[in-house]
């Protein structure tokens, strides 16, 4: 068998929510092989769709032609033959066709994805929501929002504060973030998990402000307090934060991880198979935290694709903690065939061959790409703030 061509396809897949969350085109990448299996990929990549395709552009003489069971060969010459580096839009384009190769291993052997490897050690993956506000700041708009997810299945639930802070203490964005995490733990109860991302918003002084202000809400983890490529300011807000701290999706390789882990900065890691070079990848990662007793949390707010990629190396981590999934709750929902099920907290281990699913071809040409606009956010005196 043989690798006859790469295909891309972009879906607009626009955001709903008060402009503070980011649009995005799911770029899928289909590899064809010439005895007619095609493997799905995915390599979304919010806001950089014109780069990860042309990167892809860029490797597909590299693999036309080659035996697609040769996963390690293949990664490894899309990573090695070409000289530089490329961060995280090589890491995303490799990704999406590493993702594709693992998929026709799949459907070659009729095994799921995840008896490749071992098979499964858990019979269902607890997930967590992201993305149930819709960006709202207001009370009642957030308590609905959790409560909607909340009939929807999951019993653990992600906020964020998209919303521009001053630097070292910020009494007013401490106290937004406390009254929205408060607003939530009265709707979900004290059974379910409630956890922050500050998307690398705070410097770690602000960051520490805002952990102790939530120390009582008992908080799964706080997820990207500060940059993430700067350790010793994750380390230390890890050192006074009375809650774990989780970072990983802008880390591309377990190399880039490493220097968390001896650290001791990151109680959880949250390798996402779209960006970090693929589901090999983002498995040494987590066995790399498995070594430093941290925990795996897959990072997975794309489209269903990833998240089901991710279930399959969930399926198999001694160390696993819990599963990204944006609760979307209209058509993007339905891209794969069959659909995501959550119950309960849960969704069960995929049983499939390959990653068990299919792309709805007809849906996803039916939305084209859509131009991708990112929040902007700006501090009190103009400045540029992170989003
Ligand atoms: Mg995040």
């Amino acid at each position: 068998m043989r690798i006859k061509d790469i295909e891309t396809i972009v879906v607009g897949a626009p955001t709903p929510g008060n402009g503070r969350l980011s649009n995005r085109n799911y770029i899928f990448v289909l590899v064809h092989t010439d005895d007619g299996i095609t493997g799905l990929g995915e390599a979304t990549l919010e806001g950089h769709d014109r780069s990860v395709l042309g990167a892809i552009e860029d490797l597909r003489s590299l693999v036309i032609g080659e035996d697609p069971a040769r996963i390690s060969y293949i990664t490894q010459k899309l990573r090695r033959q070409k000289f530089w580096g490329g961060g995280v839009i090589k890491g995303s384009a490799i990704a999406g066709i590493e993702l594709a190769l693992w998929d026709i291993a799949g459907r070659r052997a009729q095994l799921p994805v995840h008896a490749l490897i071992g098979g499964a050690i858990r019979d269902r993956i607890r997930v967590y929501a992201n993305g149930w506000t819709g960006g709202a700041l207001d009370k009642e708009q957030i308590k609905d929002g959790a409560q909607r997810a909340y009939e929807r299945g999951y019993r653990a639930f992600k906020f964020s504060t998209a919303v521009a802070s001053e630097p070292v203490r910020d009494a007013e964005i401490t106290r937004l973030i406390v009254t929205m995490a408060e607003t939530i733990r009265e709707a979900v109860g004290p059974d379910s998990a409630i956890m922050l991302d500050g998307h690398g918003r705070y410097d770690r002084h602000l960051a520490v402000q805002i952990a102790r202000g939530l120390a009582d809400v008992d908080l799964l983890f706080f997820e990207e307090p500060v940059q993430p490529h700067r350790v010793d300011d994750m380390a230390a807000v890890a050192g006074q934060a009375p809650m774990p701290i989780a970072a990983g999706e802008r880390l591309t390789t377990k190399e880039e991880v490493l220097p968390y882990l001896t650290a001791s900065a990151l109680a959880v890691v949250q390798p996402d198979l779209a960006h970090c070079h693929g589901f090999a990848e983002a498995r040494d990662i987590a066995a790399l935290a498995d070594a430093f007793g941290s925990w795996a949390a897959p990072h997975a707010p794309m489209s269903p694709l990833v998240a089901v990629a991710s279930l399959h190396l969930d399926a198999t981590l001694p160390n696993f903690l819990i599963q990204e999934r944006l609760l979307l709750d209209d058509w993007r929902d339905r891209v794969i065939l069959p659909p995501l099920e959550v119950s309960d907290g849960y969704i069960d281990v995929p049983s499939g061959p390959g990653w068990g699913i299919e792309l709805d071809m007809n849906l996803c040409r039916s939305k084209p790409e859509i131009v991708v606009e990112m929040p902007q956010l700006t501090r009190a005196d103009g400045s540029v703030a992170d989003w």
